[in-house]
């Protein structure tokens, strides 16, 4: 019969490998996930800031399936046995694989700040992972007093997308300077920088006035604890008590890499640069957030890039089609404001068993405001086109 590979998660890098591979109509794909519909946590910034439906940022995965002729299991995977070369399915069913591709995005790493469990997140949201989360924030912002504050707890290196914590003080500053002027955001940071920096700090200054203040770890150290009953955040300095808090704790690769010996010390997991099979489990490949990406940071764009070069690498395995060295690129834009959007644009290429930078731009401080109008006015474009890549 025809080789079979499994895909274990539908977010970006799962349906981006589950329908490069199906498009080649010679091997038999089953995707493996447990939600029907996935909602993208790019643009979810924009949702919050109430400039974009959470329905326009949610795709259906049974129609892509049925497009594509990809089996679709509505399950969570539980285990991998790498030996008998199947997949345990939450209901005790074996899917078997030649190949297998995972793409579990990020787990949280619960124990690092006190307090924080899954009762908390109900209470202080991350909204790192798009869907109820961002709805419940944005439901507090919109209920939150004028004059209130908001807390971003933001995570140290490396995590899921470097400038969106960043973004969304920009955008949840913007939703204020309408309809709550007086209230103000605060940025508490496990990190002395950050990504796009210079270009955040120089759109505060010019939209936001004296609305988000940014406080590095060197002042008031790591965010150690929190206590939901009075919505505080607790750093290694100082206590801060918050109208609003969206603690986004420390992460690492998804649960069912940790279970299926993916991952090493780091919590991530390494892959070989050029084919995203796993260093660990031969047979195996790991593509998206959950990978120890080298330079490649963790988007989404990443995770879709690293996609097709996986896809194309199994091809060739499975099927003798030809081998291409990976072409990989990230390619960000970021929101300073709706009308104001910075860009950046990597290349890379596989060094040495790592990822490598290859050629970098990006947006520079006193770009013209028509120059970032289109740069906003671009981005949208992007998501459609970008969307309809991974889920069309
Ligand atoms: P995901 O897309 O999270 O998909 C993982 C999937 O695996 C999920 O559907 C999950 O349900 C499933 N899964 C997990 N465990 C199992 C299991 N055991 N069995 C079956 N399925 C399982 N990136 C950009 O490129 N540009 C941006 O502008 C941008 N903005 C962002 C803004 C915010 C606020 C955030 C939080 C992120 C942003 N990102 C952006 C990052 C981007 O969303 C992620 O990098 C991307 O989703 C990673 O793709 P992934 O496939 O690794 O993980």
């Amino acid at each position: 019969g025809r080789p079979k590979v499994g895909v274990v998660g539908g977010g970006i890098g799962g349906a981006t490998v589950a329908r490069y591979l199906a498009g080649l109509e010679t091997i038999d794909v089953t995707l493996i996930e447990p939600n029907p519909t996935h909602v993208t946590c790019f643009f979810s910034n924009l949702y919050l800031a109430g400039f974009r439906s959470l329905a326009s940022l949610t795709f259906d995965l049974q129609s892509l399936a049925e497009r594509h002729r990809i089996t679709f299991i509505r399950m969570r995977a539980v285990a991998i046995d790498p030996t008998a070369g199947t997949v345990v399915l939450q209901d005790g069913a074996r899917v078997s694989f030649d190949r297998l591709v995972v793409a579990p995005g990020i787990a949280f790493k619960l124990g690092e700040i006190g307090g924080y469990d899954e009762a908390a997140a109900e209470i202080m949201p991350h909204a790192w992972v798009a869907g109820p989360q961002s709805e419940l924030l944005r439901r507090q912002l919109e209920s939150m007093e004028d004059g209130g504050l908001f807390i971003i707890a933001a995570p140290a290196n490396p995590f899921r997308c470097p400038p969106a914590p960043y973004e969304r003080a920009s955008l949840v500053a913007y939703y204020f300077k309408q309809f709550k002027p007086r209230s103000k955001v605060l940025i508490l940071d496990a990190k002395d920088r950050f990504s796009g920096q210079e270009l955040f700090q120089d759109a505060w200054s010019r939209h936001y006035p004296g609305m988000i203040e940014w406080l590095p770890v060197q002042f008031i150290g790591k965010t150690k604890a929190v206590d939901a009953a009075t919505r505080s955040v607790v750093t290694e300095g100082e206590t801060f008590n918050a109208a609003v808090a969206n603690v986004i704790p420390p992460q690492k690769a998804g649960l069912i890499a940790e279970r299926s010996g993916l991952t090493d010390a780091t919590g991530w997991c390494p892959v070989d640069p050029l084919t995203f099979e796993s260093t660990l489990q031969r047979g195996i490949h790991v593509v998206g957030d959950a990978i120890i990406g080298g330079d490649m940071p963790k988007s989404a764009f990443s995770a879709n890039s690293q996609a097709k070069a996986c896809a194309f690498a199994i091809a060739a395995a499975l099927t003798g089609s030809p081998r291409f060295p990976p072409h990989l690129f990230n390619s960000c834009y970021t929101f300073l404001a709706p009308d104001d959007a910075f860009t950046n644009a990597i290349t890379f290429a596989p060094k040495d068993g790592k990822i490598k930078t290859v050629k970098t731009f990006i947006s520079k401080v006193g770009e013209s405001a028509e120059v970032r109008r289109r740069l906003a006015h671009q981005a949208v474009g992007w998501y459609s086109a970008f969307t309809a890549d991974v889920f069309g």
